[in-house]
């Protein structure tokens, strides 16, 4: 028993000391790599004799800490804005058009960047919809719902329209390639879409297009939105995907719609899209079959994308700007957006397949 106790006792002692190595050996360290780093940032003509010794003495925290320079850059390369000049930037589009002309089936990949022009009122501040709507005050509908879409999206209806573009898959839930007037079946709406909650008591599910955001109590893995189902009285939901949730709607998400143009596609078109969420799933992109086989690649976007070394081509400029020179290319006049017009007759065809209108 005693003897027991006394190595207790010696290995808690030696435990510590360890411990207290340990600590020593990190300060040690930390100061090291104070001092080459202050070394390091010095031109090396400046560096005295004892510094170049410094950096002698300790070549791997030299090593160490150029790797981190390096990684740095990378870094900060990836999310810096790149713009290609006017030339550069005309010469890419002309690439562009031609693809596109002769392309037998494109597809659509649209991320934030395409939204950035479009106003999107303010629900939840203070002066919000929402808060304006719980003090009891009526608010008119062209309150509800100021976003429009902006050039690229009208754009893309037109690429549509004029069958240069088969399917849109978006990344979007501001509902704005609807707004458009992009055909639903045409449009695949991965994260949802913010304007439309649904029943899903009733079969098959029953869908409700609002002119208001309907996530206004929602959030990850809370979807009710309060309101009643006109039908069975049972509690809407948003059909919002958060991140780490996996979407099982048919509609707006149209999962199948999108699997199937992918499948088909002989060219993608990215707009405005980071694709860092994008590239996760597997079925857009046929990385299953052999690189020559597989859809052209085409990236509109700013910043650096994790696709960028599989593109035939990268256009670094402003959606808008981009479209509207492809669009001159392909001499497709693009109309001016108008609510008004595209309401009646969106409510007329709602009306028309069964389905609750906008209200
Ligand atoms: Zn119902």
């Amino acid at each position: 028993m005693e003897e027991e106790a006394d190595t207790g006792v010696s290995s808690r002692a030696e435990r510590k000391a360890l411990e207290k190595a340990k600590i020593l050996k990190r300060e040690s360290e930390k100061k090291i790599f104070r001092l080459v780093g202050r070394v390091l940032k010095k031109p090396e003509a400046e560096r005295s004799e004892d510094e170049a010794a410094v950096l002698l003495l300790h070549r791997e925290t030299v090593d160490e800490l150029c790797k981190r320079q390096v990684r740095r850059n990378v870094l900060k390369r990836k999310q810096e804005e790149v713009f290609d000049d006017a030339d550069e930037l005309k010469s890419k589009v002309r690439q562009l058009a031609m693809a596109v002309k002769q392309a037998k089936h494109v597809v659509l990949y649209t991320g934030a960047g395409i939204s950035t022009a479009a106003s999107i009122p303010d629900y939840r501040g203070p002066n919000g919809v929402w808060t304006q709507l719980q003090k009891g005050r009526t608010v008119s509908s062209s309150d509800l719902s100021k976003a429009e879409p902006t050039l690229t999206h009208m754009c893309v209806r037109m690429l549509h329209k004029e069958k240069l573009v088969q399917h849109v898959v978006s990344q979007n839930c501001d509902g704005l390639h609807l707004r458009s007037s992009l055909p639903r079946h045409a449009l695949s709406e991965l994260h949802g879409n913010m304007f439309i909650e649904v029943c899903t008591s009733c079969t098959p599910v029953r869908e409700y297009v609002r002119l208001f955001d309907v996530t206004e109590r929602t959030s990850l893995h809370r979807h009710g939105t309060g309101r009643r189902c006109s039908h069975c009285g049972g509690e809407l939901r948003d059909t919002i995907v958060h991140f780490g949730e996996r979407g099982t709607l048919e509609q707006p998400l149209n999962w199948k719609g999108a699997a199937q143009a992918a499948e088909m596609a002989d060219v993608i078109l990215c707009l405005g899209s980071s694709l860092k969420v994008l590239k996760k799933y597997a079925c857009l992109w046929s990385m299953n079959r052999p690189a020559s086989k597989r859809p052209k690649l085409y990236i509109i976007n700013l910043q650096w994308t994790p696709k960028d070394v599989l593109a035939v081509l990268k256009i670094h400029g402003k959606c808008d700007d981009v479209m509207s020179l492809l669009m001159e290319e392909l001499n497709i006049q693009v109309p001016v957006y108008d609510r008004r017009p595209r309401l009646q007759s969106r409510r007329t065809s709602a009306a028309r397949r069964g389905r609750q209108p906008y209200s």
